[in-house]
């Protein structure tokens, strides 16, 4: 679990804010929805829900909520609109007349529609790995002269849009991830409630995981024999991440990253060999300077250190380098 934050909340969605708040206020004065092929009135709750948003700031604030704040929004709600909450436990078959005013208006009108700055949000965090594994690659081209734009990661509704649809479009809320993470078998449309999920959002930092290489008793004598005389351990250093390594299977599937375990060991051998010292004790002397522990490790593995939303893999990089250099024998 990697830590996100924007530098600032995107322009583009502060302008859809706006965009969408026009929308709403149409809506209001119809009492009504959509177009032609999906129409529906608003039931009287919607109204009350879309005449308080039109006050003011009132729309701004909740999409603006963080996501530490989210779930007070998601009692708060239900406290107010009680079959919300039938329809997320129960999860019927007719859902209530105000989840399909809220469904169509945040999600099907709202997220659906091509002016969501949806691409902008993954860009403006400048992701390159899923924030959930830091395993899965992220890619993001824009060519904007042409006007094409390509990810290859889902924008991932936190507290899933099909069970929280209010919470379509807030910014808190929209993890960009890669589709593993974000499949059935792990997150997708699991209650993030009912899970006690954390999301990258709410982290303090990215050392909630740390992954060690577990030493069989002959240690690792060679690249040939590496994965069978070691193993790739997870352990949760932070307790409230005990659900997160459940539902995203860090574990499982950190225990098959043995490449990059490798690579790592690989690299770091090559740094402790003799003639590497000497190289680098002139090259420090030359520039009369020491090189850091997070400056060794950038050259070699070309992993930026602690900004693990650089790199795929990154921590597990950076904690078996950490590890193997407190094995190296002090000369
Ligand atoms: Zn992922």
């Amino acid at each position: 679990m990697i830590k996100i934050e924007y530098p600032s909340v995107p322009q583009e969605y502060l302008d859809y804010i706006d965009h969408f708040k026009g929308k709403i206020k149409k809506w209001y004065d119809a009492g009504e929805m959509g177009n032609k092929a999906g129409k529906i009135s608003l039931c009287d709750e919607c109204k009350l829900l879309f005449r308080f948003l039109l006050k003011s700031d009132n729309l701004k604030k909740l999409l603006l909520l963080t996501a530490d704040q989210l779930p007070v929004l998601i009692n708060e709600t239900e406290r107010h609109f009680p079959v919300l909450k039938n329809d997320r436990i129960n999860r019927p078959k007719t859902r209530s007349n105000l989840y399909l005013c809220l469904n169509k208006a945040f999600y099907s009108l709202g997220y659906c529609e091509p002016l969501f700055p949806d691409f902008k949000l993954t860009q403006a965090l400048g992701l390159k790995a899923c924030p959930y594994c830091n395993e899965e690659e992220i890619i993001v081209w824009d060519f904007e002269d042409e006007g094409l734009t390509i990810k290859n990661s889902e924008l991932d509704h936190f507290y899933p849009r099909e069970l929280y649809p209010y919470l379509a479009i807030s910014l808190y809320n929209l993890v960009p991830s890669g589709k593993i993470c974000n499949q059935g078998d792990c997150k997708h449309n699991k209650d993030t409630l009912v899970e006690g999920l954390k999301s990258p959002f709410e982290l303090p930092d990215s050392e909630g995981f740390l992954f060690e290489l577990v030493l069989d008793k002959g240690g690792i004598t060679s690249y040939d024999t590496f994965s069978t005389s070691c193993g790739i351990e997870t352990h949760v250093v932070y307790k409230d991440l005990y659900d997160n390594a459940r539902v995203f299977r860090i574990n499982l599937r950190y225990s098959t990253e043995m490449k990059q375990a490798r690579r790592v060991w690989s690299l770091h051998k090559h740094c402790e060999a003799e003639g590497y010292q000497k190289m680098a004790a002139q090259k420090e002397k030359a520039l009369g300077t020491t090189f850091t522990f997070d400056q060794w490790f950038e050259s070699e593995l070309d992993i930026i250190p602690h900004d693990y939303n650089k790199h795929k893999l990154s921590k597990l990089s950076m904690d078996i380098w950490r590890q193997l250099e407190k094995m190296r024998p002090v000369v």
